[in-house]
């Protein structure tokens, strides 16, 4: 599916999944290029805001996406075969060799896994089949079947060596999912596109993880309204002004299924093998590279407020947005003036 259109009508406001980006104000004298297109199960649009309107490089970006997705993909559903489903399926029979791509996001994948203890685990997959959480064939699974997929979940008999790029999981049964971080490794990859292209002022929304290339075409930042969690995908609870960076969303609300009026979601913490609930509403991550944000923002929303904002600040130039159930907000240290809380039903705890 491609939408291509041109000239967004001034003042237009785009609504996207789990963040807003607010246009209105924005003075462009015959709007940006625009595009979007289906991929890596969501929606991902371009927006070109300079007047350098490089129709190709906004192809490029597309046709990588798509490299990208055909590589990492572990949806059986949609592919017969790909780099992710080939490891998964040769778990306990030795290593496969995967592109550069591939392993750079599992090597980031493996980075995170340990330096969030677990939480995050890029050997998730027996849990993330067995829940089906968005495939249309969700159901809770049995105590028994969870129990034996979670004892498939451990990072550390994942084994990746640079040399050879091979990608080895120790025993049958296992398999890795970079659904909490590819597209934040596509959203980088688009900004290096446009980059290279010449383009300085760009907004990307890959299915509600945003990247902005620059500034606002007047020159100001960039405004990201960041969704209520449990309200319309148009009301939003805040506004982050940005400028080069990326903005990253983690939420229950995003893929879920109800069984028996319980609300079941797609970001299941390894330790009990269930969604996670940590407390934690959502949590939001702005950051230099989109892969970072995506990494930590599932992370974070599975360890907690505490734990999450310890390892927020334990990294250079990361910076969160917490919401509880309660609707407070926590920001980390850096937050400071880039956030601004607009709506007066939550408010801002220090
Ligand atoms: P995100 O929307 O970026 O927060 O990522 C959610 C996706 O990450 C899920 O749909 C799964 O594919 C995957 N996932 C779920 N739980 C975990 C986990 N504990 N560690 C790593 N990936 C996960
Ligand atoms: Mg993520």
């Amino acid at each position: 599916m491609r939408i291509l259109t041109r000239g967004l009508p001034r003042g237009a406001t785009v609504a996207i999944v789990a963040l807003l980006v607010i246009l209105a104000g924005c003075r462009s004298t015959s709007g940006p290029s625009t595009a979007s297109e289906f991929l890596l199960g969501t929606i991902i649009s371009v927006a070109v805001h300079d007047d350098l309107r490089d129709e190709a490089a906004i192809e490029a970006v597309f046709g990588r996406v798509a490299e990208i997705e055909a590589r990492m993909s572990t949806s059986v559903e949609d592919y017969d075969t790909t780099e992710l489903l080939e490891v998964n399926r040769a778990a306990g029979a030795g290593a496969v060799e995967v592109s550069a791509d591939t392993f750079a996001v599992l090597e980031a994948a493996l980075h995170y896994s340990r330096i969030t203890d677990g939480a995050f685990d890029v050997t998730i997959w027996p849990l993330v089949t067995l829940w089906g959480i968005g495939t249309g064939r969700d159901a809770v699974p049995s105590p028994e079947r969870l129990e034996v997929a979670r004892a498939m979940v451990d990072h550390t008999r994942l084994s990746l060596d640079p040399a050879t790029r091979g990608v080895g999981l120790a025993t049958a049964g296992m398999g890795v999912d970079v659904g909490a971080i590819a597209k934040g490794y596509a959203a980088d990859e688009a900004e290096r596109i446009l980059r290279a292209a010449g383009v300085e002022k760009a907004l990307l929304d890959f299915g509600g993880n945003i990247l902005v290339i620059g500034t606002r075409p007047d020159d100001s930042p960039w405004r990201i309204g960041v969704q209520r969690p449990d309200a319309e995908r148009t009301q939003f609870i805040g506004i982050i002004h940005a400028v080069d960076q990326t903005v990253v969303t983690s939420g229950p609300y995003e893929r879920f299924f109800e069984q028996d009026g319980v609300r079941y979601h797609h970001i299941l913490d390894p330790a009990t093998g269930y969604p996670a609930q940590s407390g934690l509403e959502q949590v939001t991550i702005i950051a230099g590279r989109s892969m970072d944000a995506d990494a930590l923002s599932t992370s974070v929303f599975i360890m907690g407020f505490e734990r999450g904002l310890e390892l927020v600040e334990s990294l250079e130039a990361v910076e969160a947005i917490f919401v509880t159930a309660d609707r407070e907000v926590f920001l980390s240290s850096g937050v400071g003036e880039r956030f601004t809380l607009t709506d007066e039903s939550y408010r801002i705890v220090q």
